[in-house]
C-alpha cells in the first residue's frame, strides 16, 4: 500500500522512482501511511480502554493483556517503544499530543537523515512540514512547474544526480559540467548562478526571479512567494530546456 501510495506521489509530481520518499512527502505536506494506520491503532484502544468495565469487548481486552497473548504482547511493546502506555490508562491521553508525536518522530528522522539528497533537500529547498508546497497550489500545471519540481526535488539530469548512477560511481568532484570550461561540478549552485552557459537567459529574466538572485543562496533564493517562483519556474525550465539541445550537441559522455 505505501509503495502504491508514493508511487501515486511521484507520477504526479512527474519525478523519478529514485527521489526519495520522504523528500515527497514533505513537499506535499503528508505523512507516510504508517502513521495513519498507528493513529487508528491508537484511537481503537483508547476507545476500549475508556469503556465501562462490564462490556464484553473491554473484558476481553482485559483478558487478554492478563494472559499475555502474543498480540498484546506486539502492541504493549509498540505502546512503549513510542512512549504511549498512557493510551491504557482511562482519561490521561491525549490523541492530538499524540498524533503530534508520531509526526514530529516522522520528520526528525528526515532530519536526521545521512543521504545526500535528503539532506540537501531539507538545507535548501524545504520550508514548512505541515502544508504542501504552496507554490504547487499556485502555479498552474504546465513544464515550467514540472521543471521546477524536478529541480527542486533533485530529479533534474545534471551531472552531480546523473552521475551517481554510474558504475564505479565516480567521485562528486569529477562530475564537471560540460557546458562551459570553469571545470566546476555541475551541481545546482552552479546550474543556477555560476555557469556562463546560461548567462544570456539569466540576463533575460534578472528582473524577474527576484532580488534574492545575488546573494547566491539556493534556500534564499527558494524563500519567495509562489508569484515570484513562477518566474524562477519558467526561468529554470529555459535553462534546462537549453542545456538539452547543448547536449544533443556535445559527444558522448565519455562514461556511457
Ligand atoms: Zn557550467
Amino acid at each position: 500500500m505505501n509503495t502504491v501510495h508514493n508511487h501515486f506521489m511521484k507520477r504526479t509530481l512527474h519525478v523519478r522512482k529514485s527521489v526519495p520518499d520522504g523528500v515527497v512527502l514533505c513537499e506535499l505536506g503528508r505523512v507516510p501511511l504508517q502513521l495513519y494506520w498507528q493513529k487508528m491503532l491508537l484511537k481503537y484502544v483508547s476507545r476500549i480502554s475508556e469503556l465501562p468495565s462490564d462490556r464484553l469487548v473491554k473484558k476481553a481486552f482485559n483478558h487478554a493483556s492478563s494472559v499475555n497473548t502474543l498480540w498484546w504482547q506486539k502492541l504493549s511493546l509498540w505502546l512503549s517503544q513510542h512512549r504511549f502506555e498512557g493510551v491504557l490508562a482511562e482519561g490521561t491521553f491525549s490523541m492530538v499530543n499524540a498524533e503530534q508525536h508520531l509526526r514530529d518522530k516522522w520528520y526528525h528522522g528526515i532530519c536526521q537523515s545521512s543521504a545526500t539528497k535528503v539532506s540537501f533537500f531539507m538545507d535548501n529547498m524545504f520550508f514548512d512540514s505541515n502544508v504542501m508546497a504552496s507554490y504547487l497550489r499556485d502555479i498552474r500545471p504546465s513544464a515550467p512547474l514540472f521543471s521546477l519540481i524536478k529541480f527542486t526535488l533533485g530529479a533534474h539530469s545534471l551531472r552531480v544526480e546523473t552521475d551517481r548512477w554510474l558504475r564505479p560511481k565516480p567521485p562528486r568532484e569529477q562530475r564537471v559540467c560540460r557546458h562551459c570550461s570553469m571545470q566546476a561540478v555541475e551541481d545546482e549552485q552552479h546550474f543556477l548562478f555560476d555557469c556562463p552557459f546560461y548567462s544570456i537567459i539569466r540576463g533575460q529574466h534578472f528582473s524577474l526571479i527576484g532580488p534574492n538572485y545575488q546573494q547566491r543562496d539556493i534556500r534564499l533564493f527558494f524563500e519567495q512567494n509562489s508569484h515570484q517562483l513562477g518566474f524562477v519556474a519558467h526561468h529554470i525550465h529555459l535553462c534546462f530546456q537549453a542545456r538539452m539541445s547543448d547536449e544533443s550537441l556535445l559527444a558522448p559522455h565519455p562514461r556511457l
